[in-house]
C-alpha cells in the first residue's frame, strides 16, 4: 500500500476545499483531532484539521505520523506579513521556519520594542541545532509547481502562539530573523516533522498584514487551498 500525504490545515476555512476535492471516503475522529482520508488521482491523502496554535499542531503531526505514517506533510493556510512589502495574497513557501514563542529577557529595558520579551536563538544552551527545515525535494517540487504562479517568495515563516500587531514589532522580528510572516502552527509542525523523520513543507498565503493596516481576508485560504493541490501534483510521482 502506498503511504500517503499528510495535508494539514488549522482552521475549517483552511480545509473545505481540500476536503471536496479529495473526496474523502473515510472520516476519523481522535479525541478533537478530524482526519479525512481521500486521494488526488491515485495518491491516497490524509487530511487532517490541527486546530490553532502549535500545542495543537505538534499533537496532531504526532498523532497523523502514528496512525498513517505519511510519506510527507504538507502544511497550509494563512498567514500575517512580517513586512510591508508583502501583500495580501502572496505567498510564502517555508525553507525554514523561526520559532517565536521561544523567550528570553535581556536584564535591561532600553529602548527596544520587542523588550522584555525576545524569541530565543536557533540553538539550545548546549548547542545543540533545533531543527525546523522544509525537506529539499518538497522544495524543489514547490518551486516547479509554483513556477507560473505571481508573488511567490521562498524564506523564513516565523511562527509561534502570538499575533503581532505593532508595526515596530513586525519590522523588528523581521530584521532579527529575517522573518517573512507569523503563523501559529508551522513550527510545531517542522519540529515533530524532522524528529520523526518525515518530508515536511509548510506553504501560507498572506491573509492580512497588520504594518500595512491590510485587514483579514479569509479568500487568502481558498488561495492556499488551491496551491496546495496544484502542489500535490508535483508529489505524487
Ligand atoms: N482572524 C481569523 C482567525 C485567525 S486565528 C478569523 O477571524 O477568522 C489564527 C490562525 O490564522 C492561525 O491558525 C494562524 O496560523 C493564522 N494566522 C493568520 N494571520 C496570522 C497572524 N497575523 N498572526 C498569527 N497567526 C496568523
Amino acid at each position: 500500500m502506498k503511504h500517503p500525504i499528510l495535508i494539514q490545515g488549522a482552521m475549517d476555512s483552511e480545509l473545505t476545499l481540500l476536503i471536496q476535492a479529495t473526496a474523502p471516503h473515510k472520516f476519523e475522529q481522535v479525541g478533537n483531532f478530524r482526519f479525512w482520508k481521500g486521494a488526488v488521482a491515485d495518491t491516497p491523502v490524509v487530511i487532517c484539521k490541527t486546530g490553532i496554535g502549535v500545542i495543537n499542531a505538534a499533537a496532531a503531526t504526532a498523532l497523523a505520523v502514528q496512525r498513517y505514517s505519511p510519506r510527507c506533510i504538507l502544511n497550509q493556510g494563512t498567514a500575517g506579513a512580517h513586512t510591508r512589502a508583502l501583500a495580501v495574497g502572496d505567498v510564502i513557501v517555508g525553507e525554514q521556519v523561526c520559532y517565536l514563542s521561544s523567550f528570553s529577557t535581556e536584564r535591561s529595558r532600553g529602548e527596544d520594542p520587542l523588550n522584555p520579551w525576545k524569541p530565543a536563538a536557533f540553538q539550545s544552551p548546549e548547542g545543540e541545532t533545533i531543527s525546523y527545515h522544509a525537506n529539499e525535494v518538497m522544495l524543489r517540487a514547490a518551486k516547479a509547481a509554483l513556477a507560473d504562479e505571481p508573488r511567490v517568495t521562498f524564506g523564513c515563516i516565523g511562527s509561534g502562539d502570538l499575533w503581532t500587531r505593532d508595526p515596530s514589532s513586525l519590522q523588528a522580528l523581521h530584521d532579527m530573523h529575517g522573518t517573512l510572516c507569523e503563523e501559529m502552527e508551522a513550527a510545531a509542525v517542522y519540529l515533530t516533522a524532522n524528529n520523526l523523520g518525515v518530508p515536511v513543507l509548510s506553504i501560507r498565503v498572506i491573509s492580512n498584514n497588520e504594518g500595512t493596516g491590510e485587514p483579514f481576508d479569509p479568500n487568502s485560504a481558498l488561495r492556499a487551498q488551491e496551491l496546495t493541490l496544484k502542489l500535490l501534483s508535483f508529489l505524487h510521482t
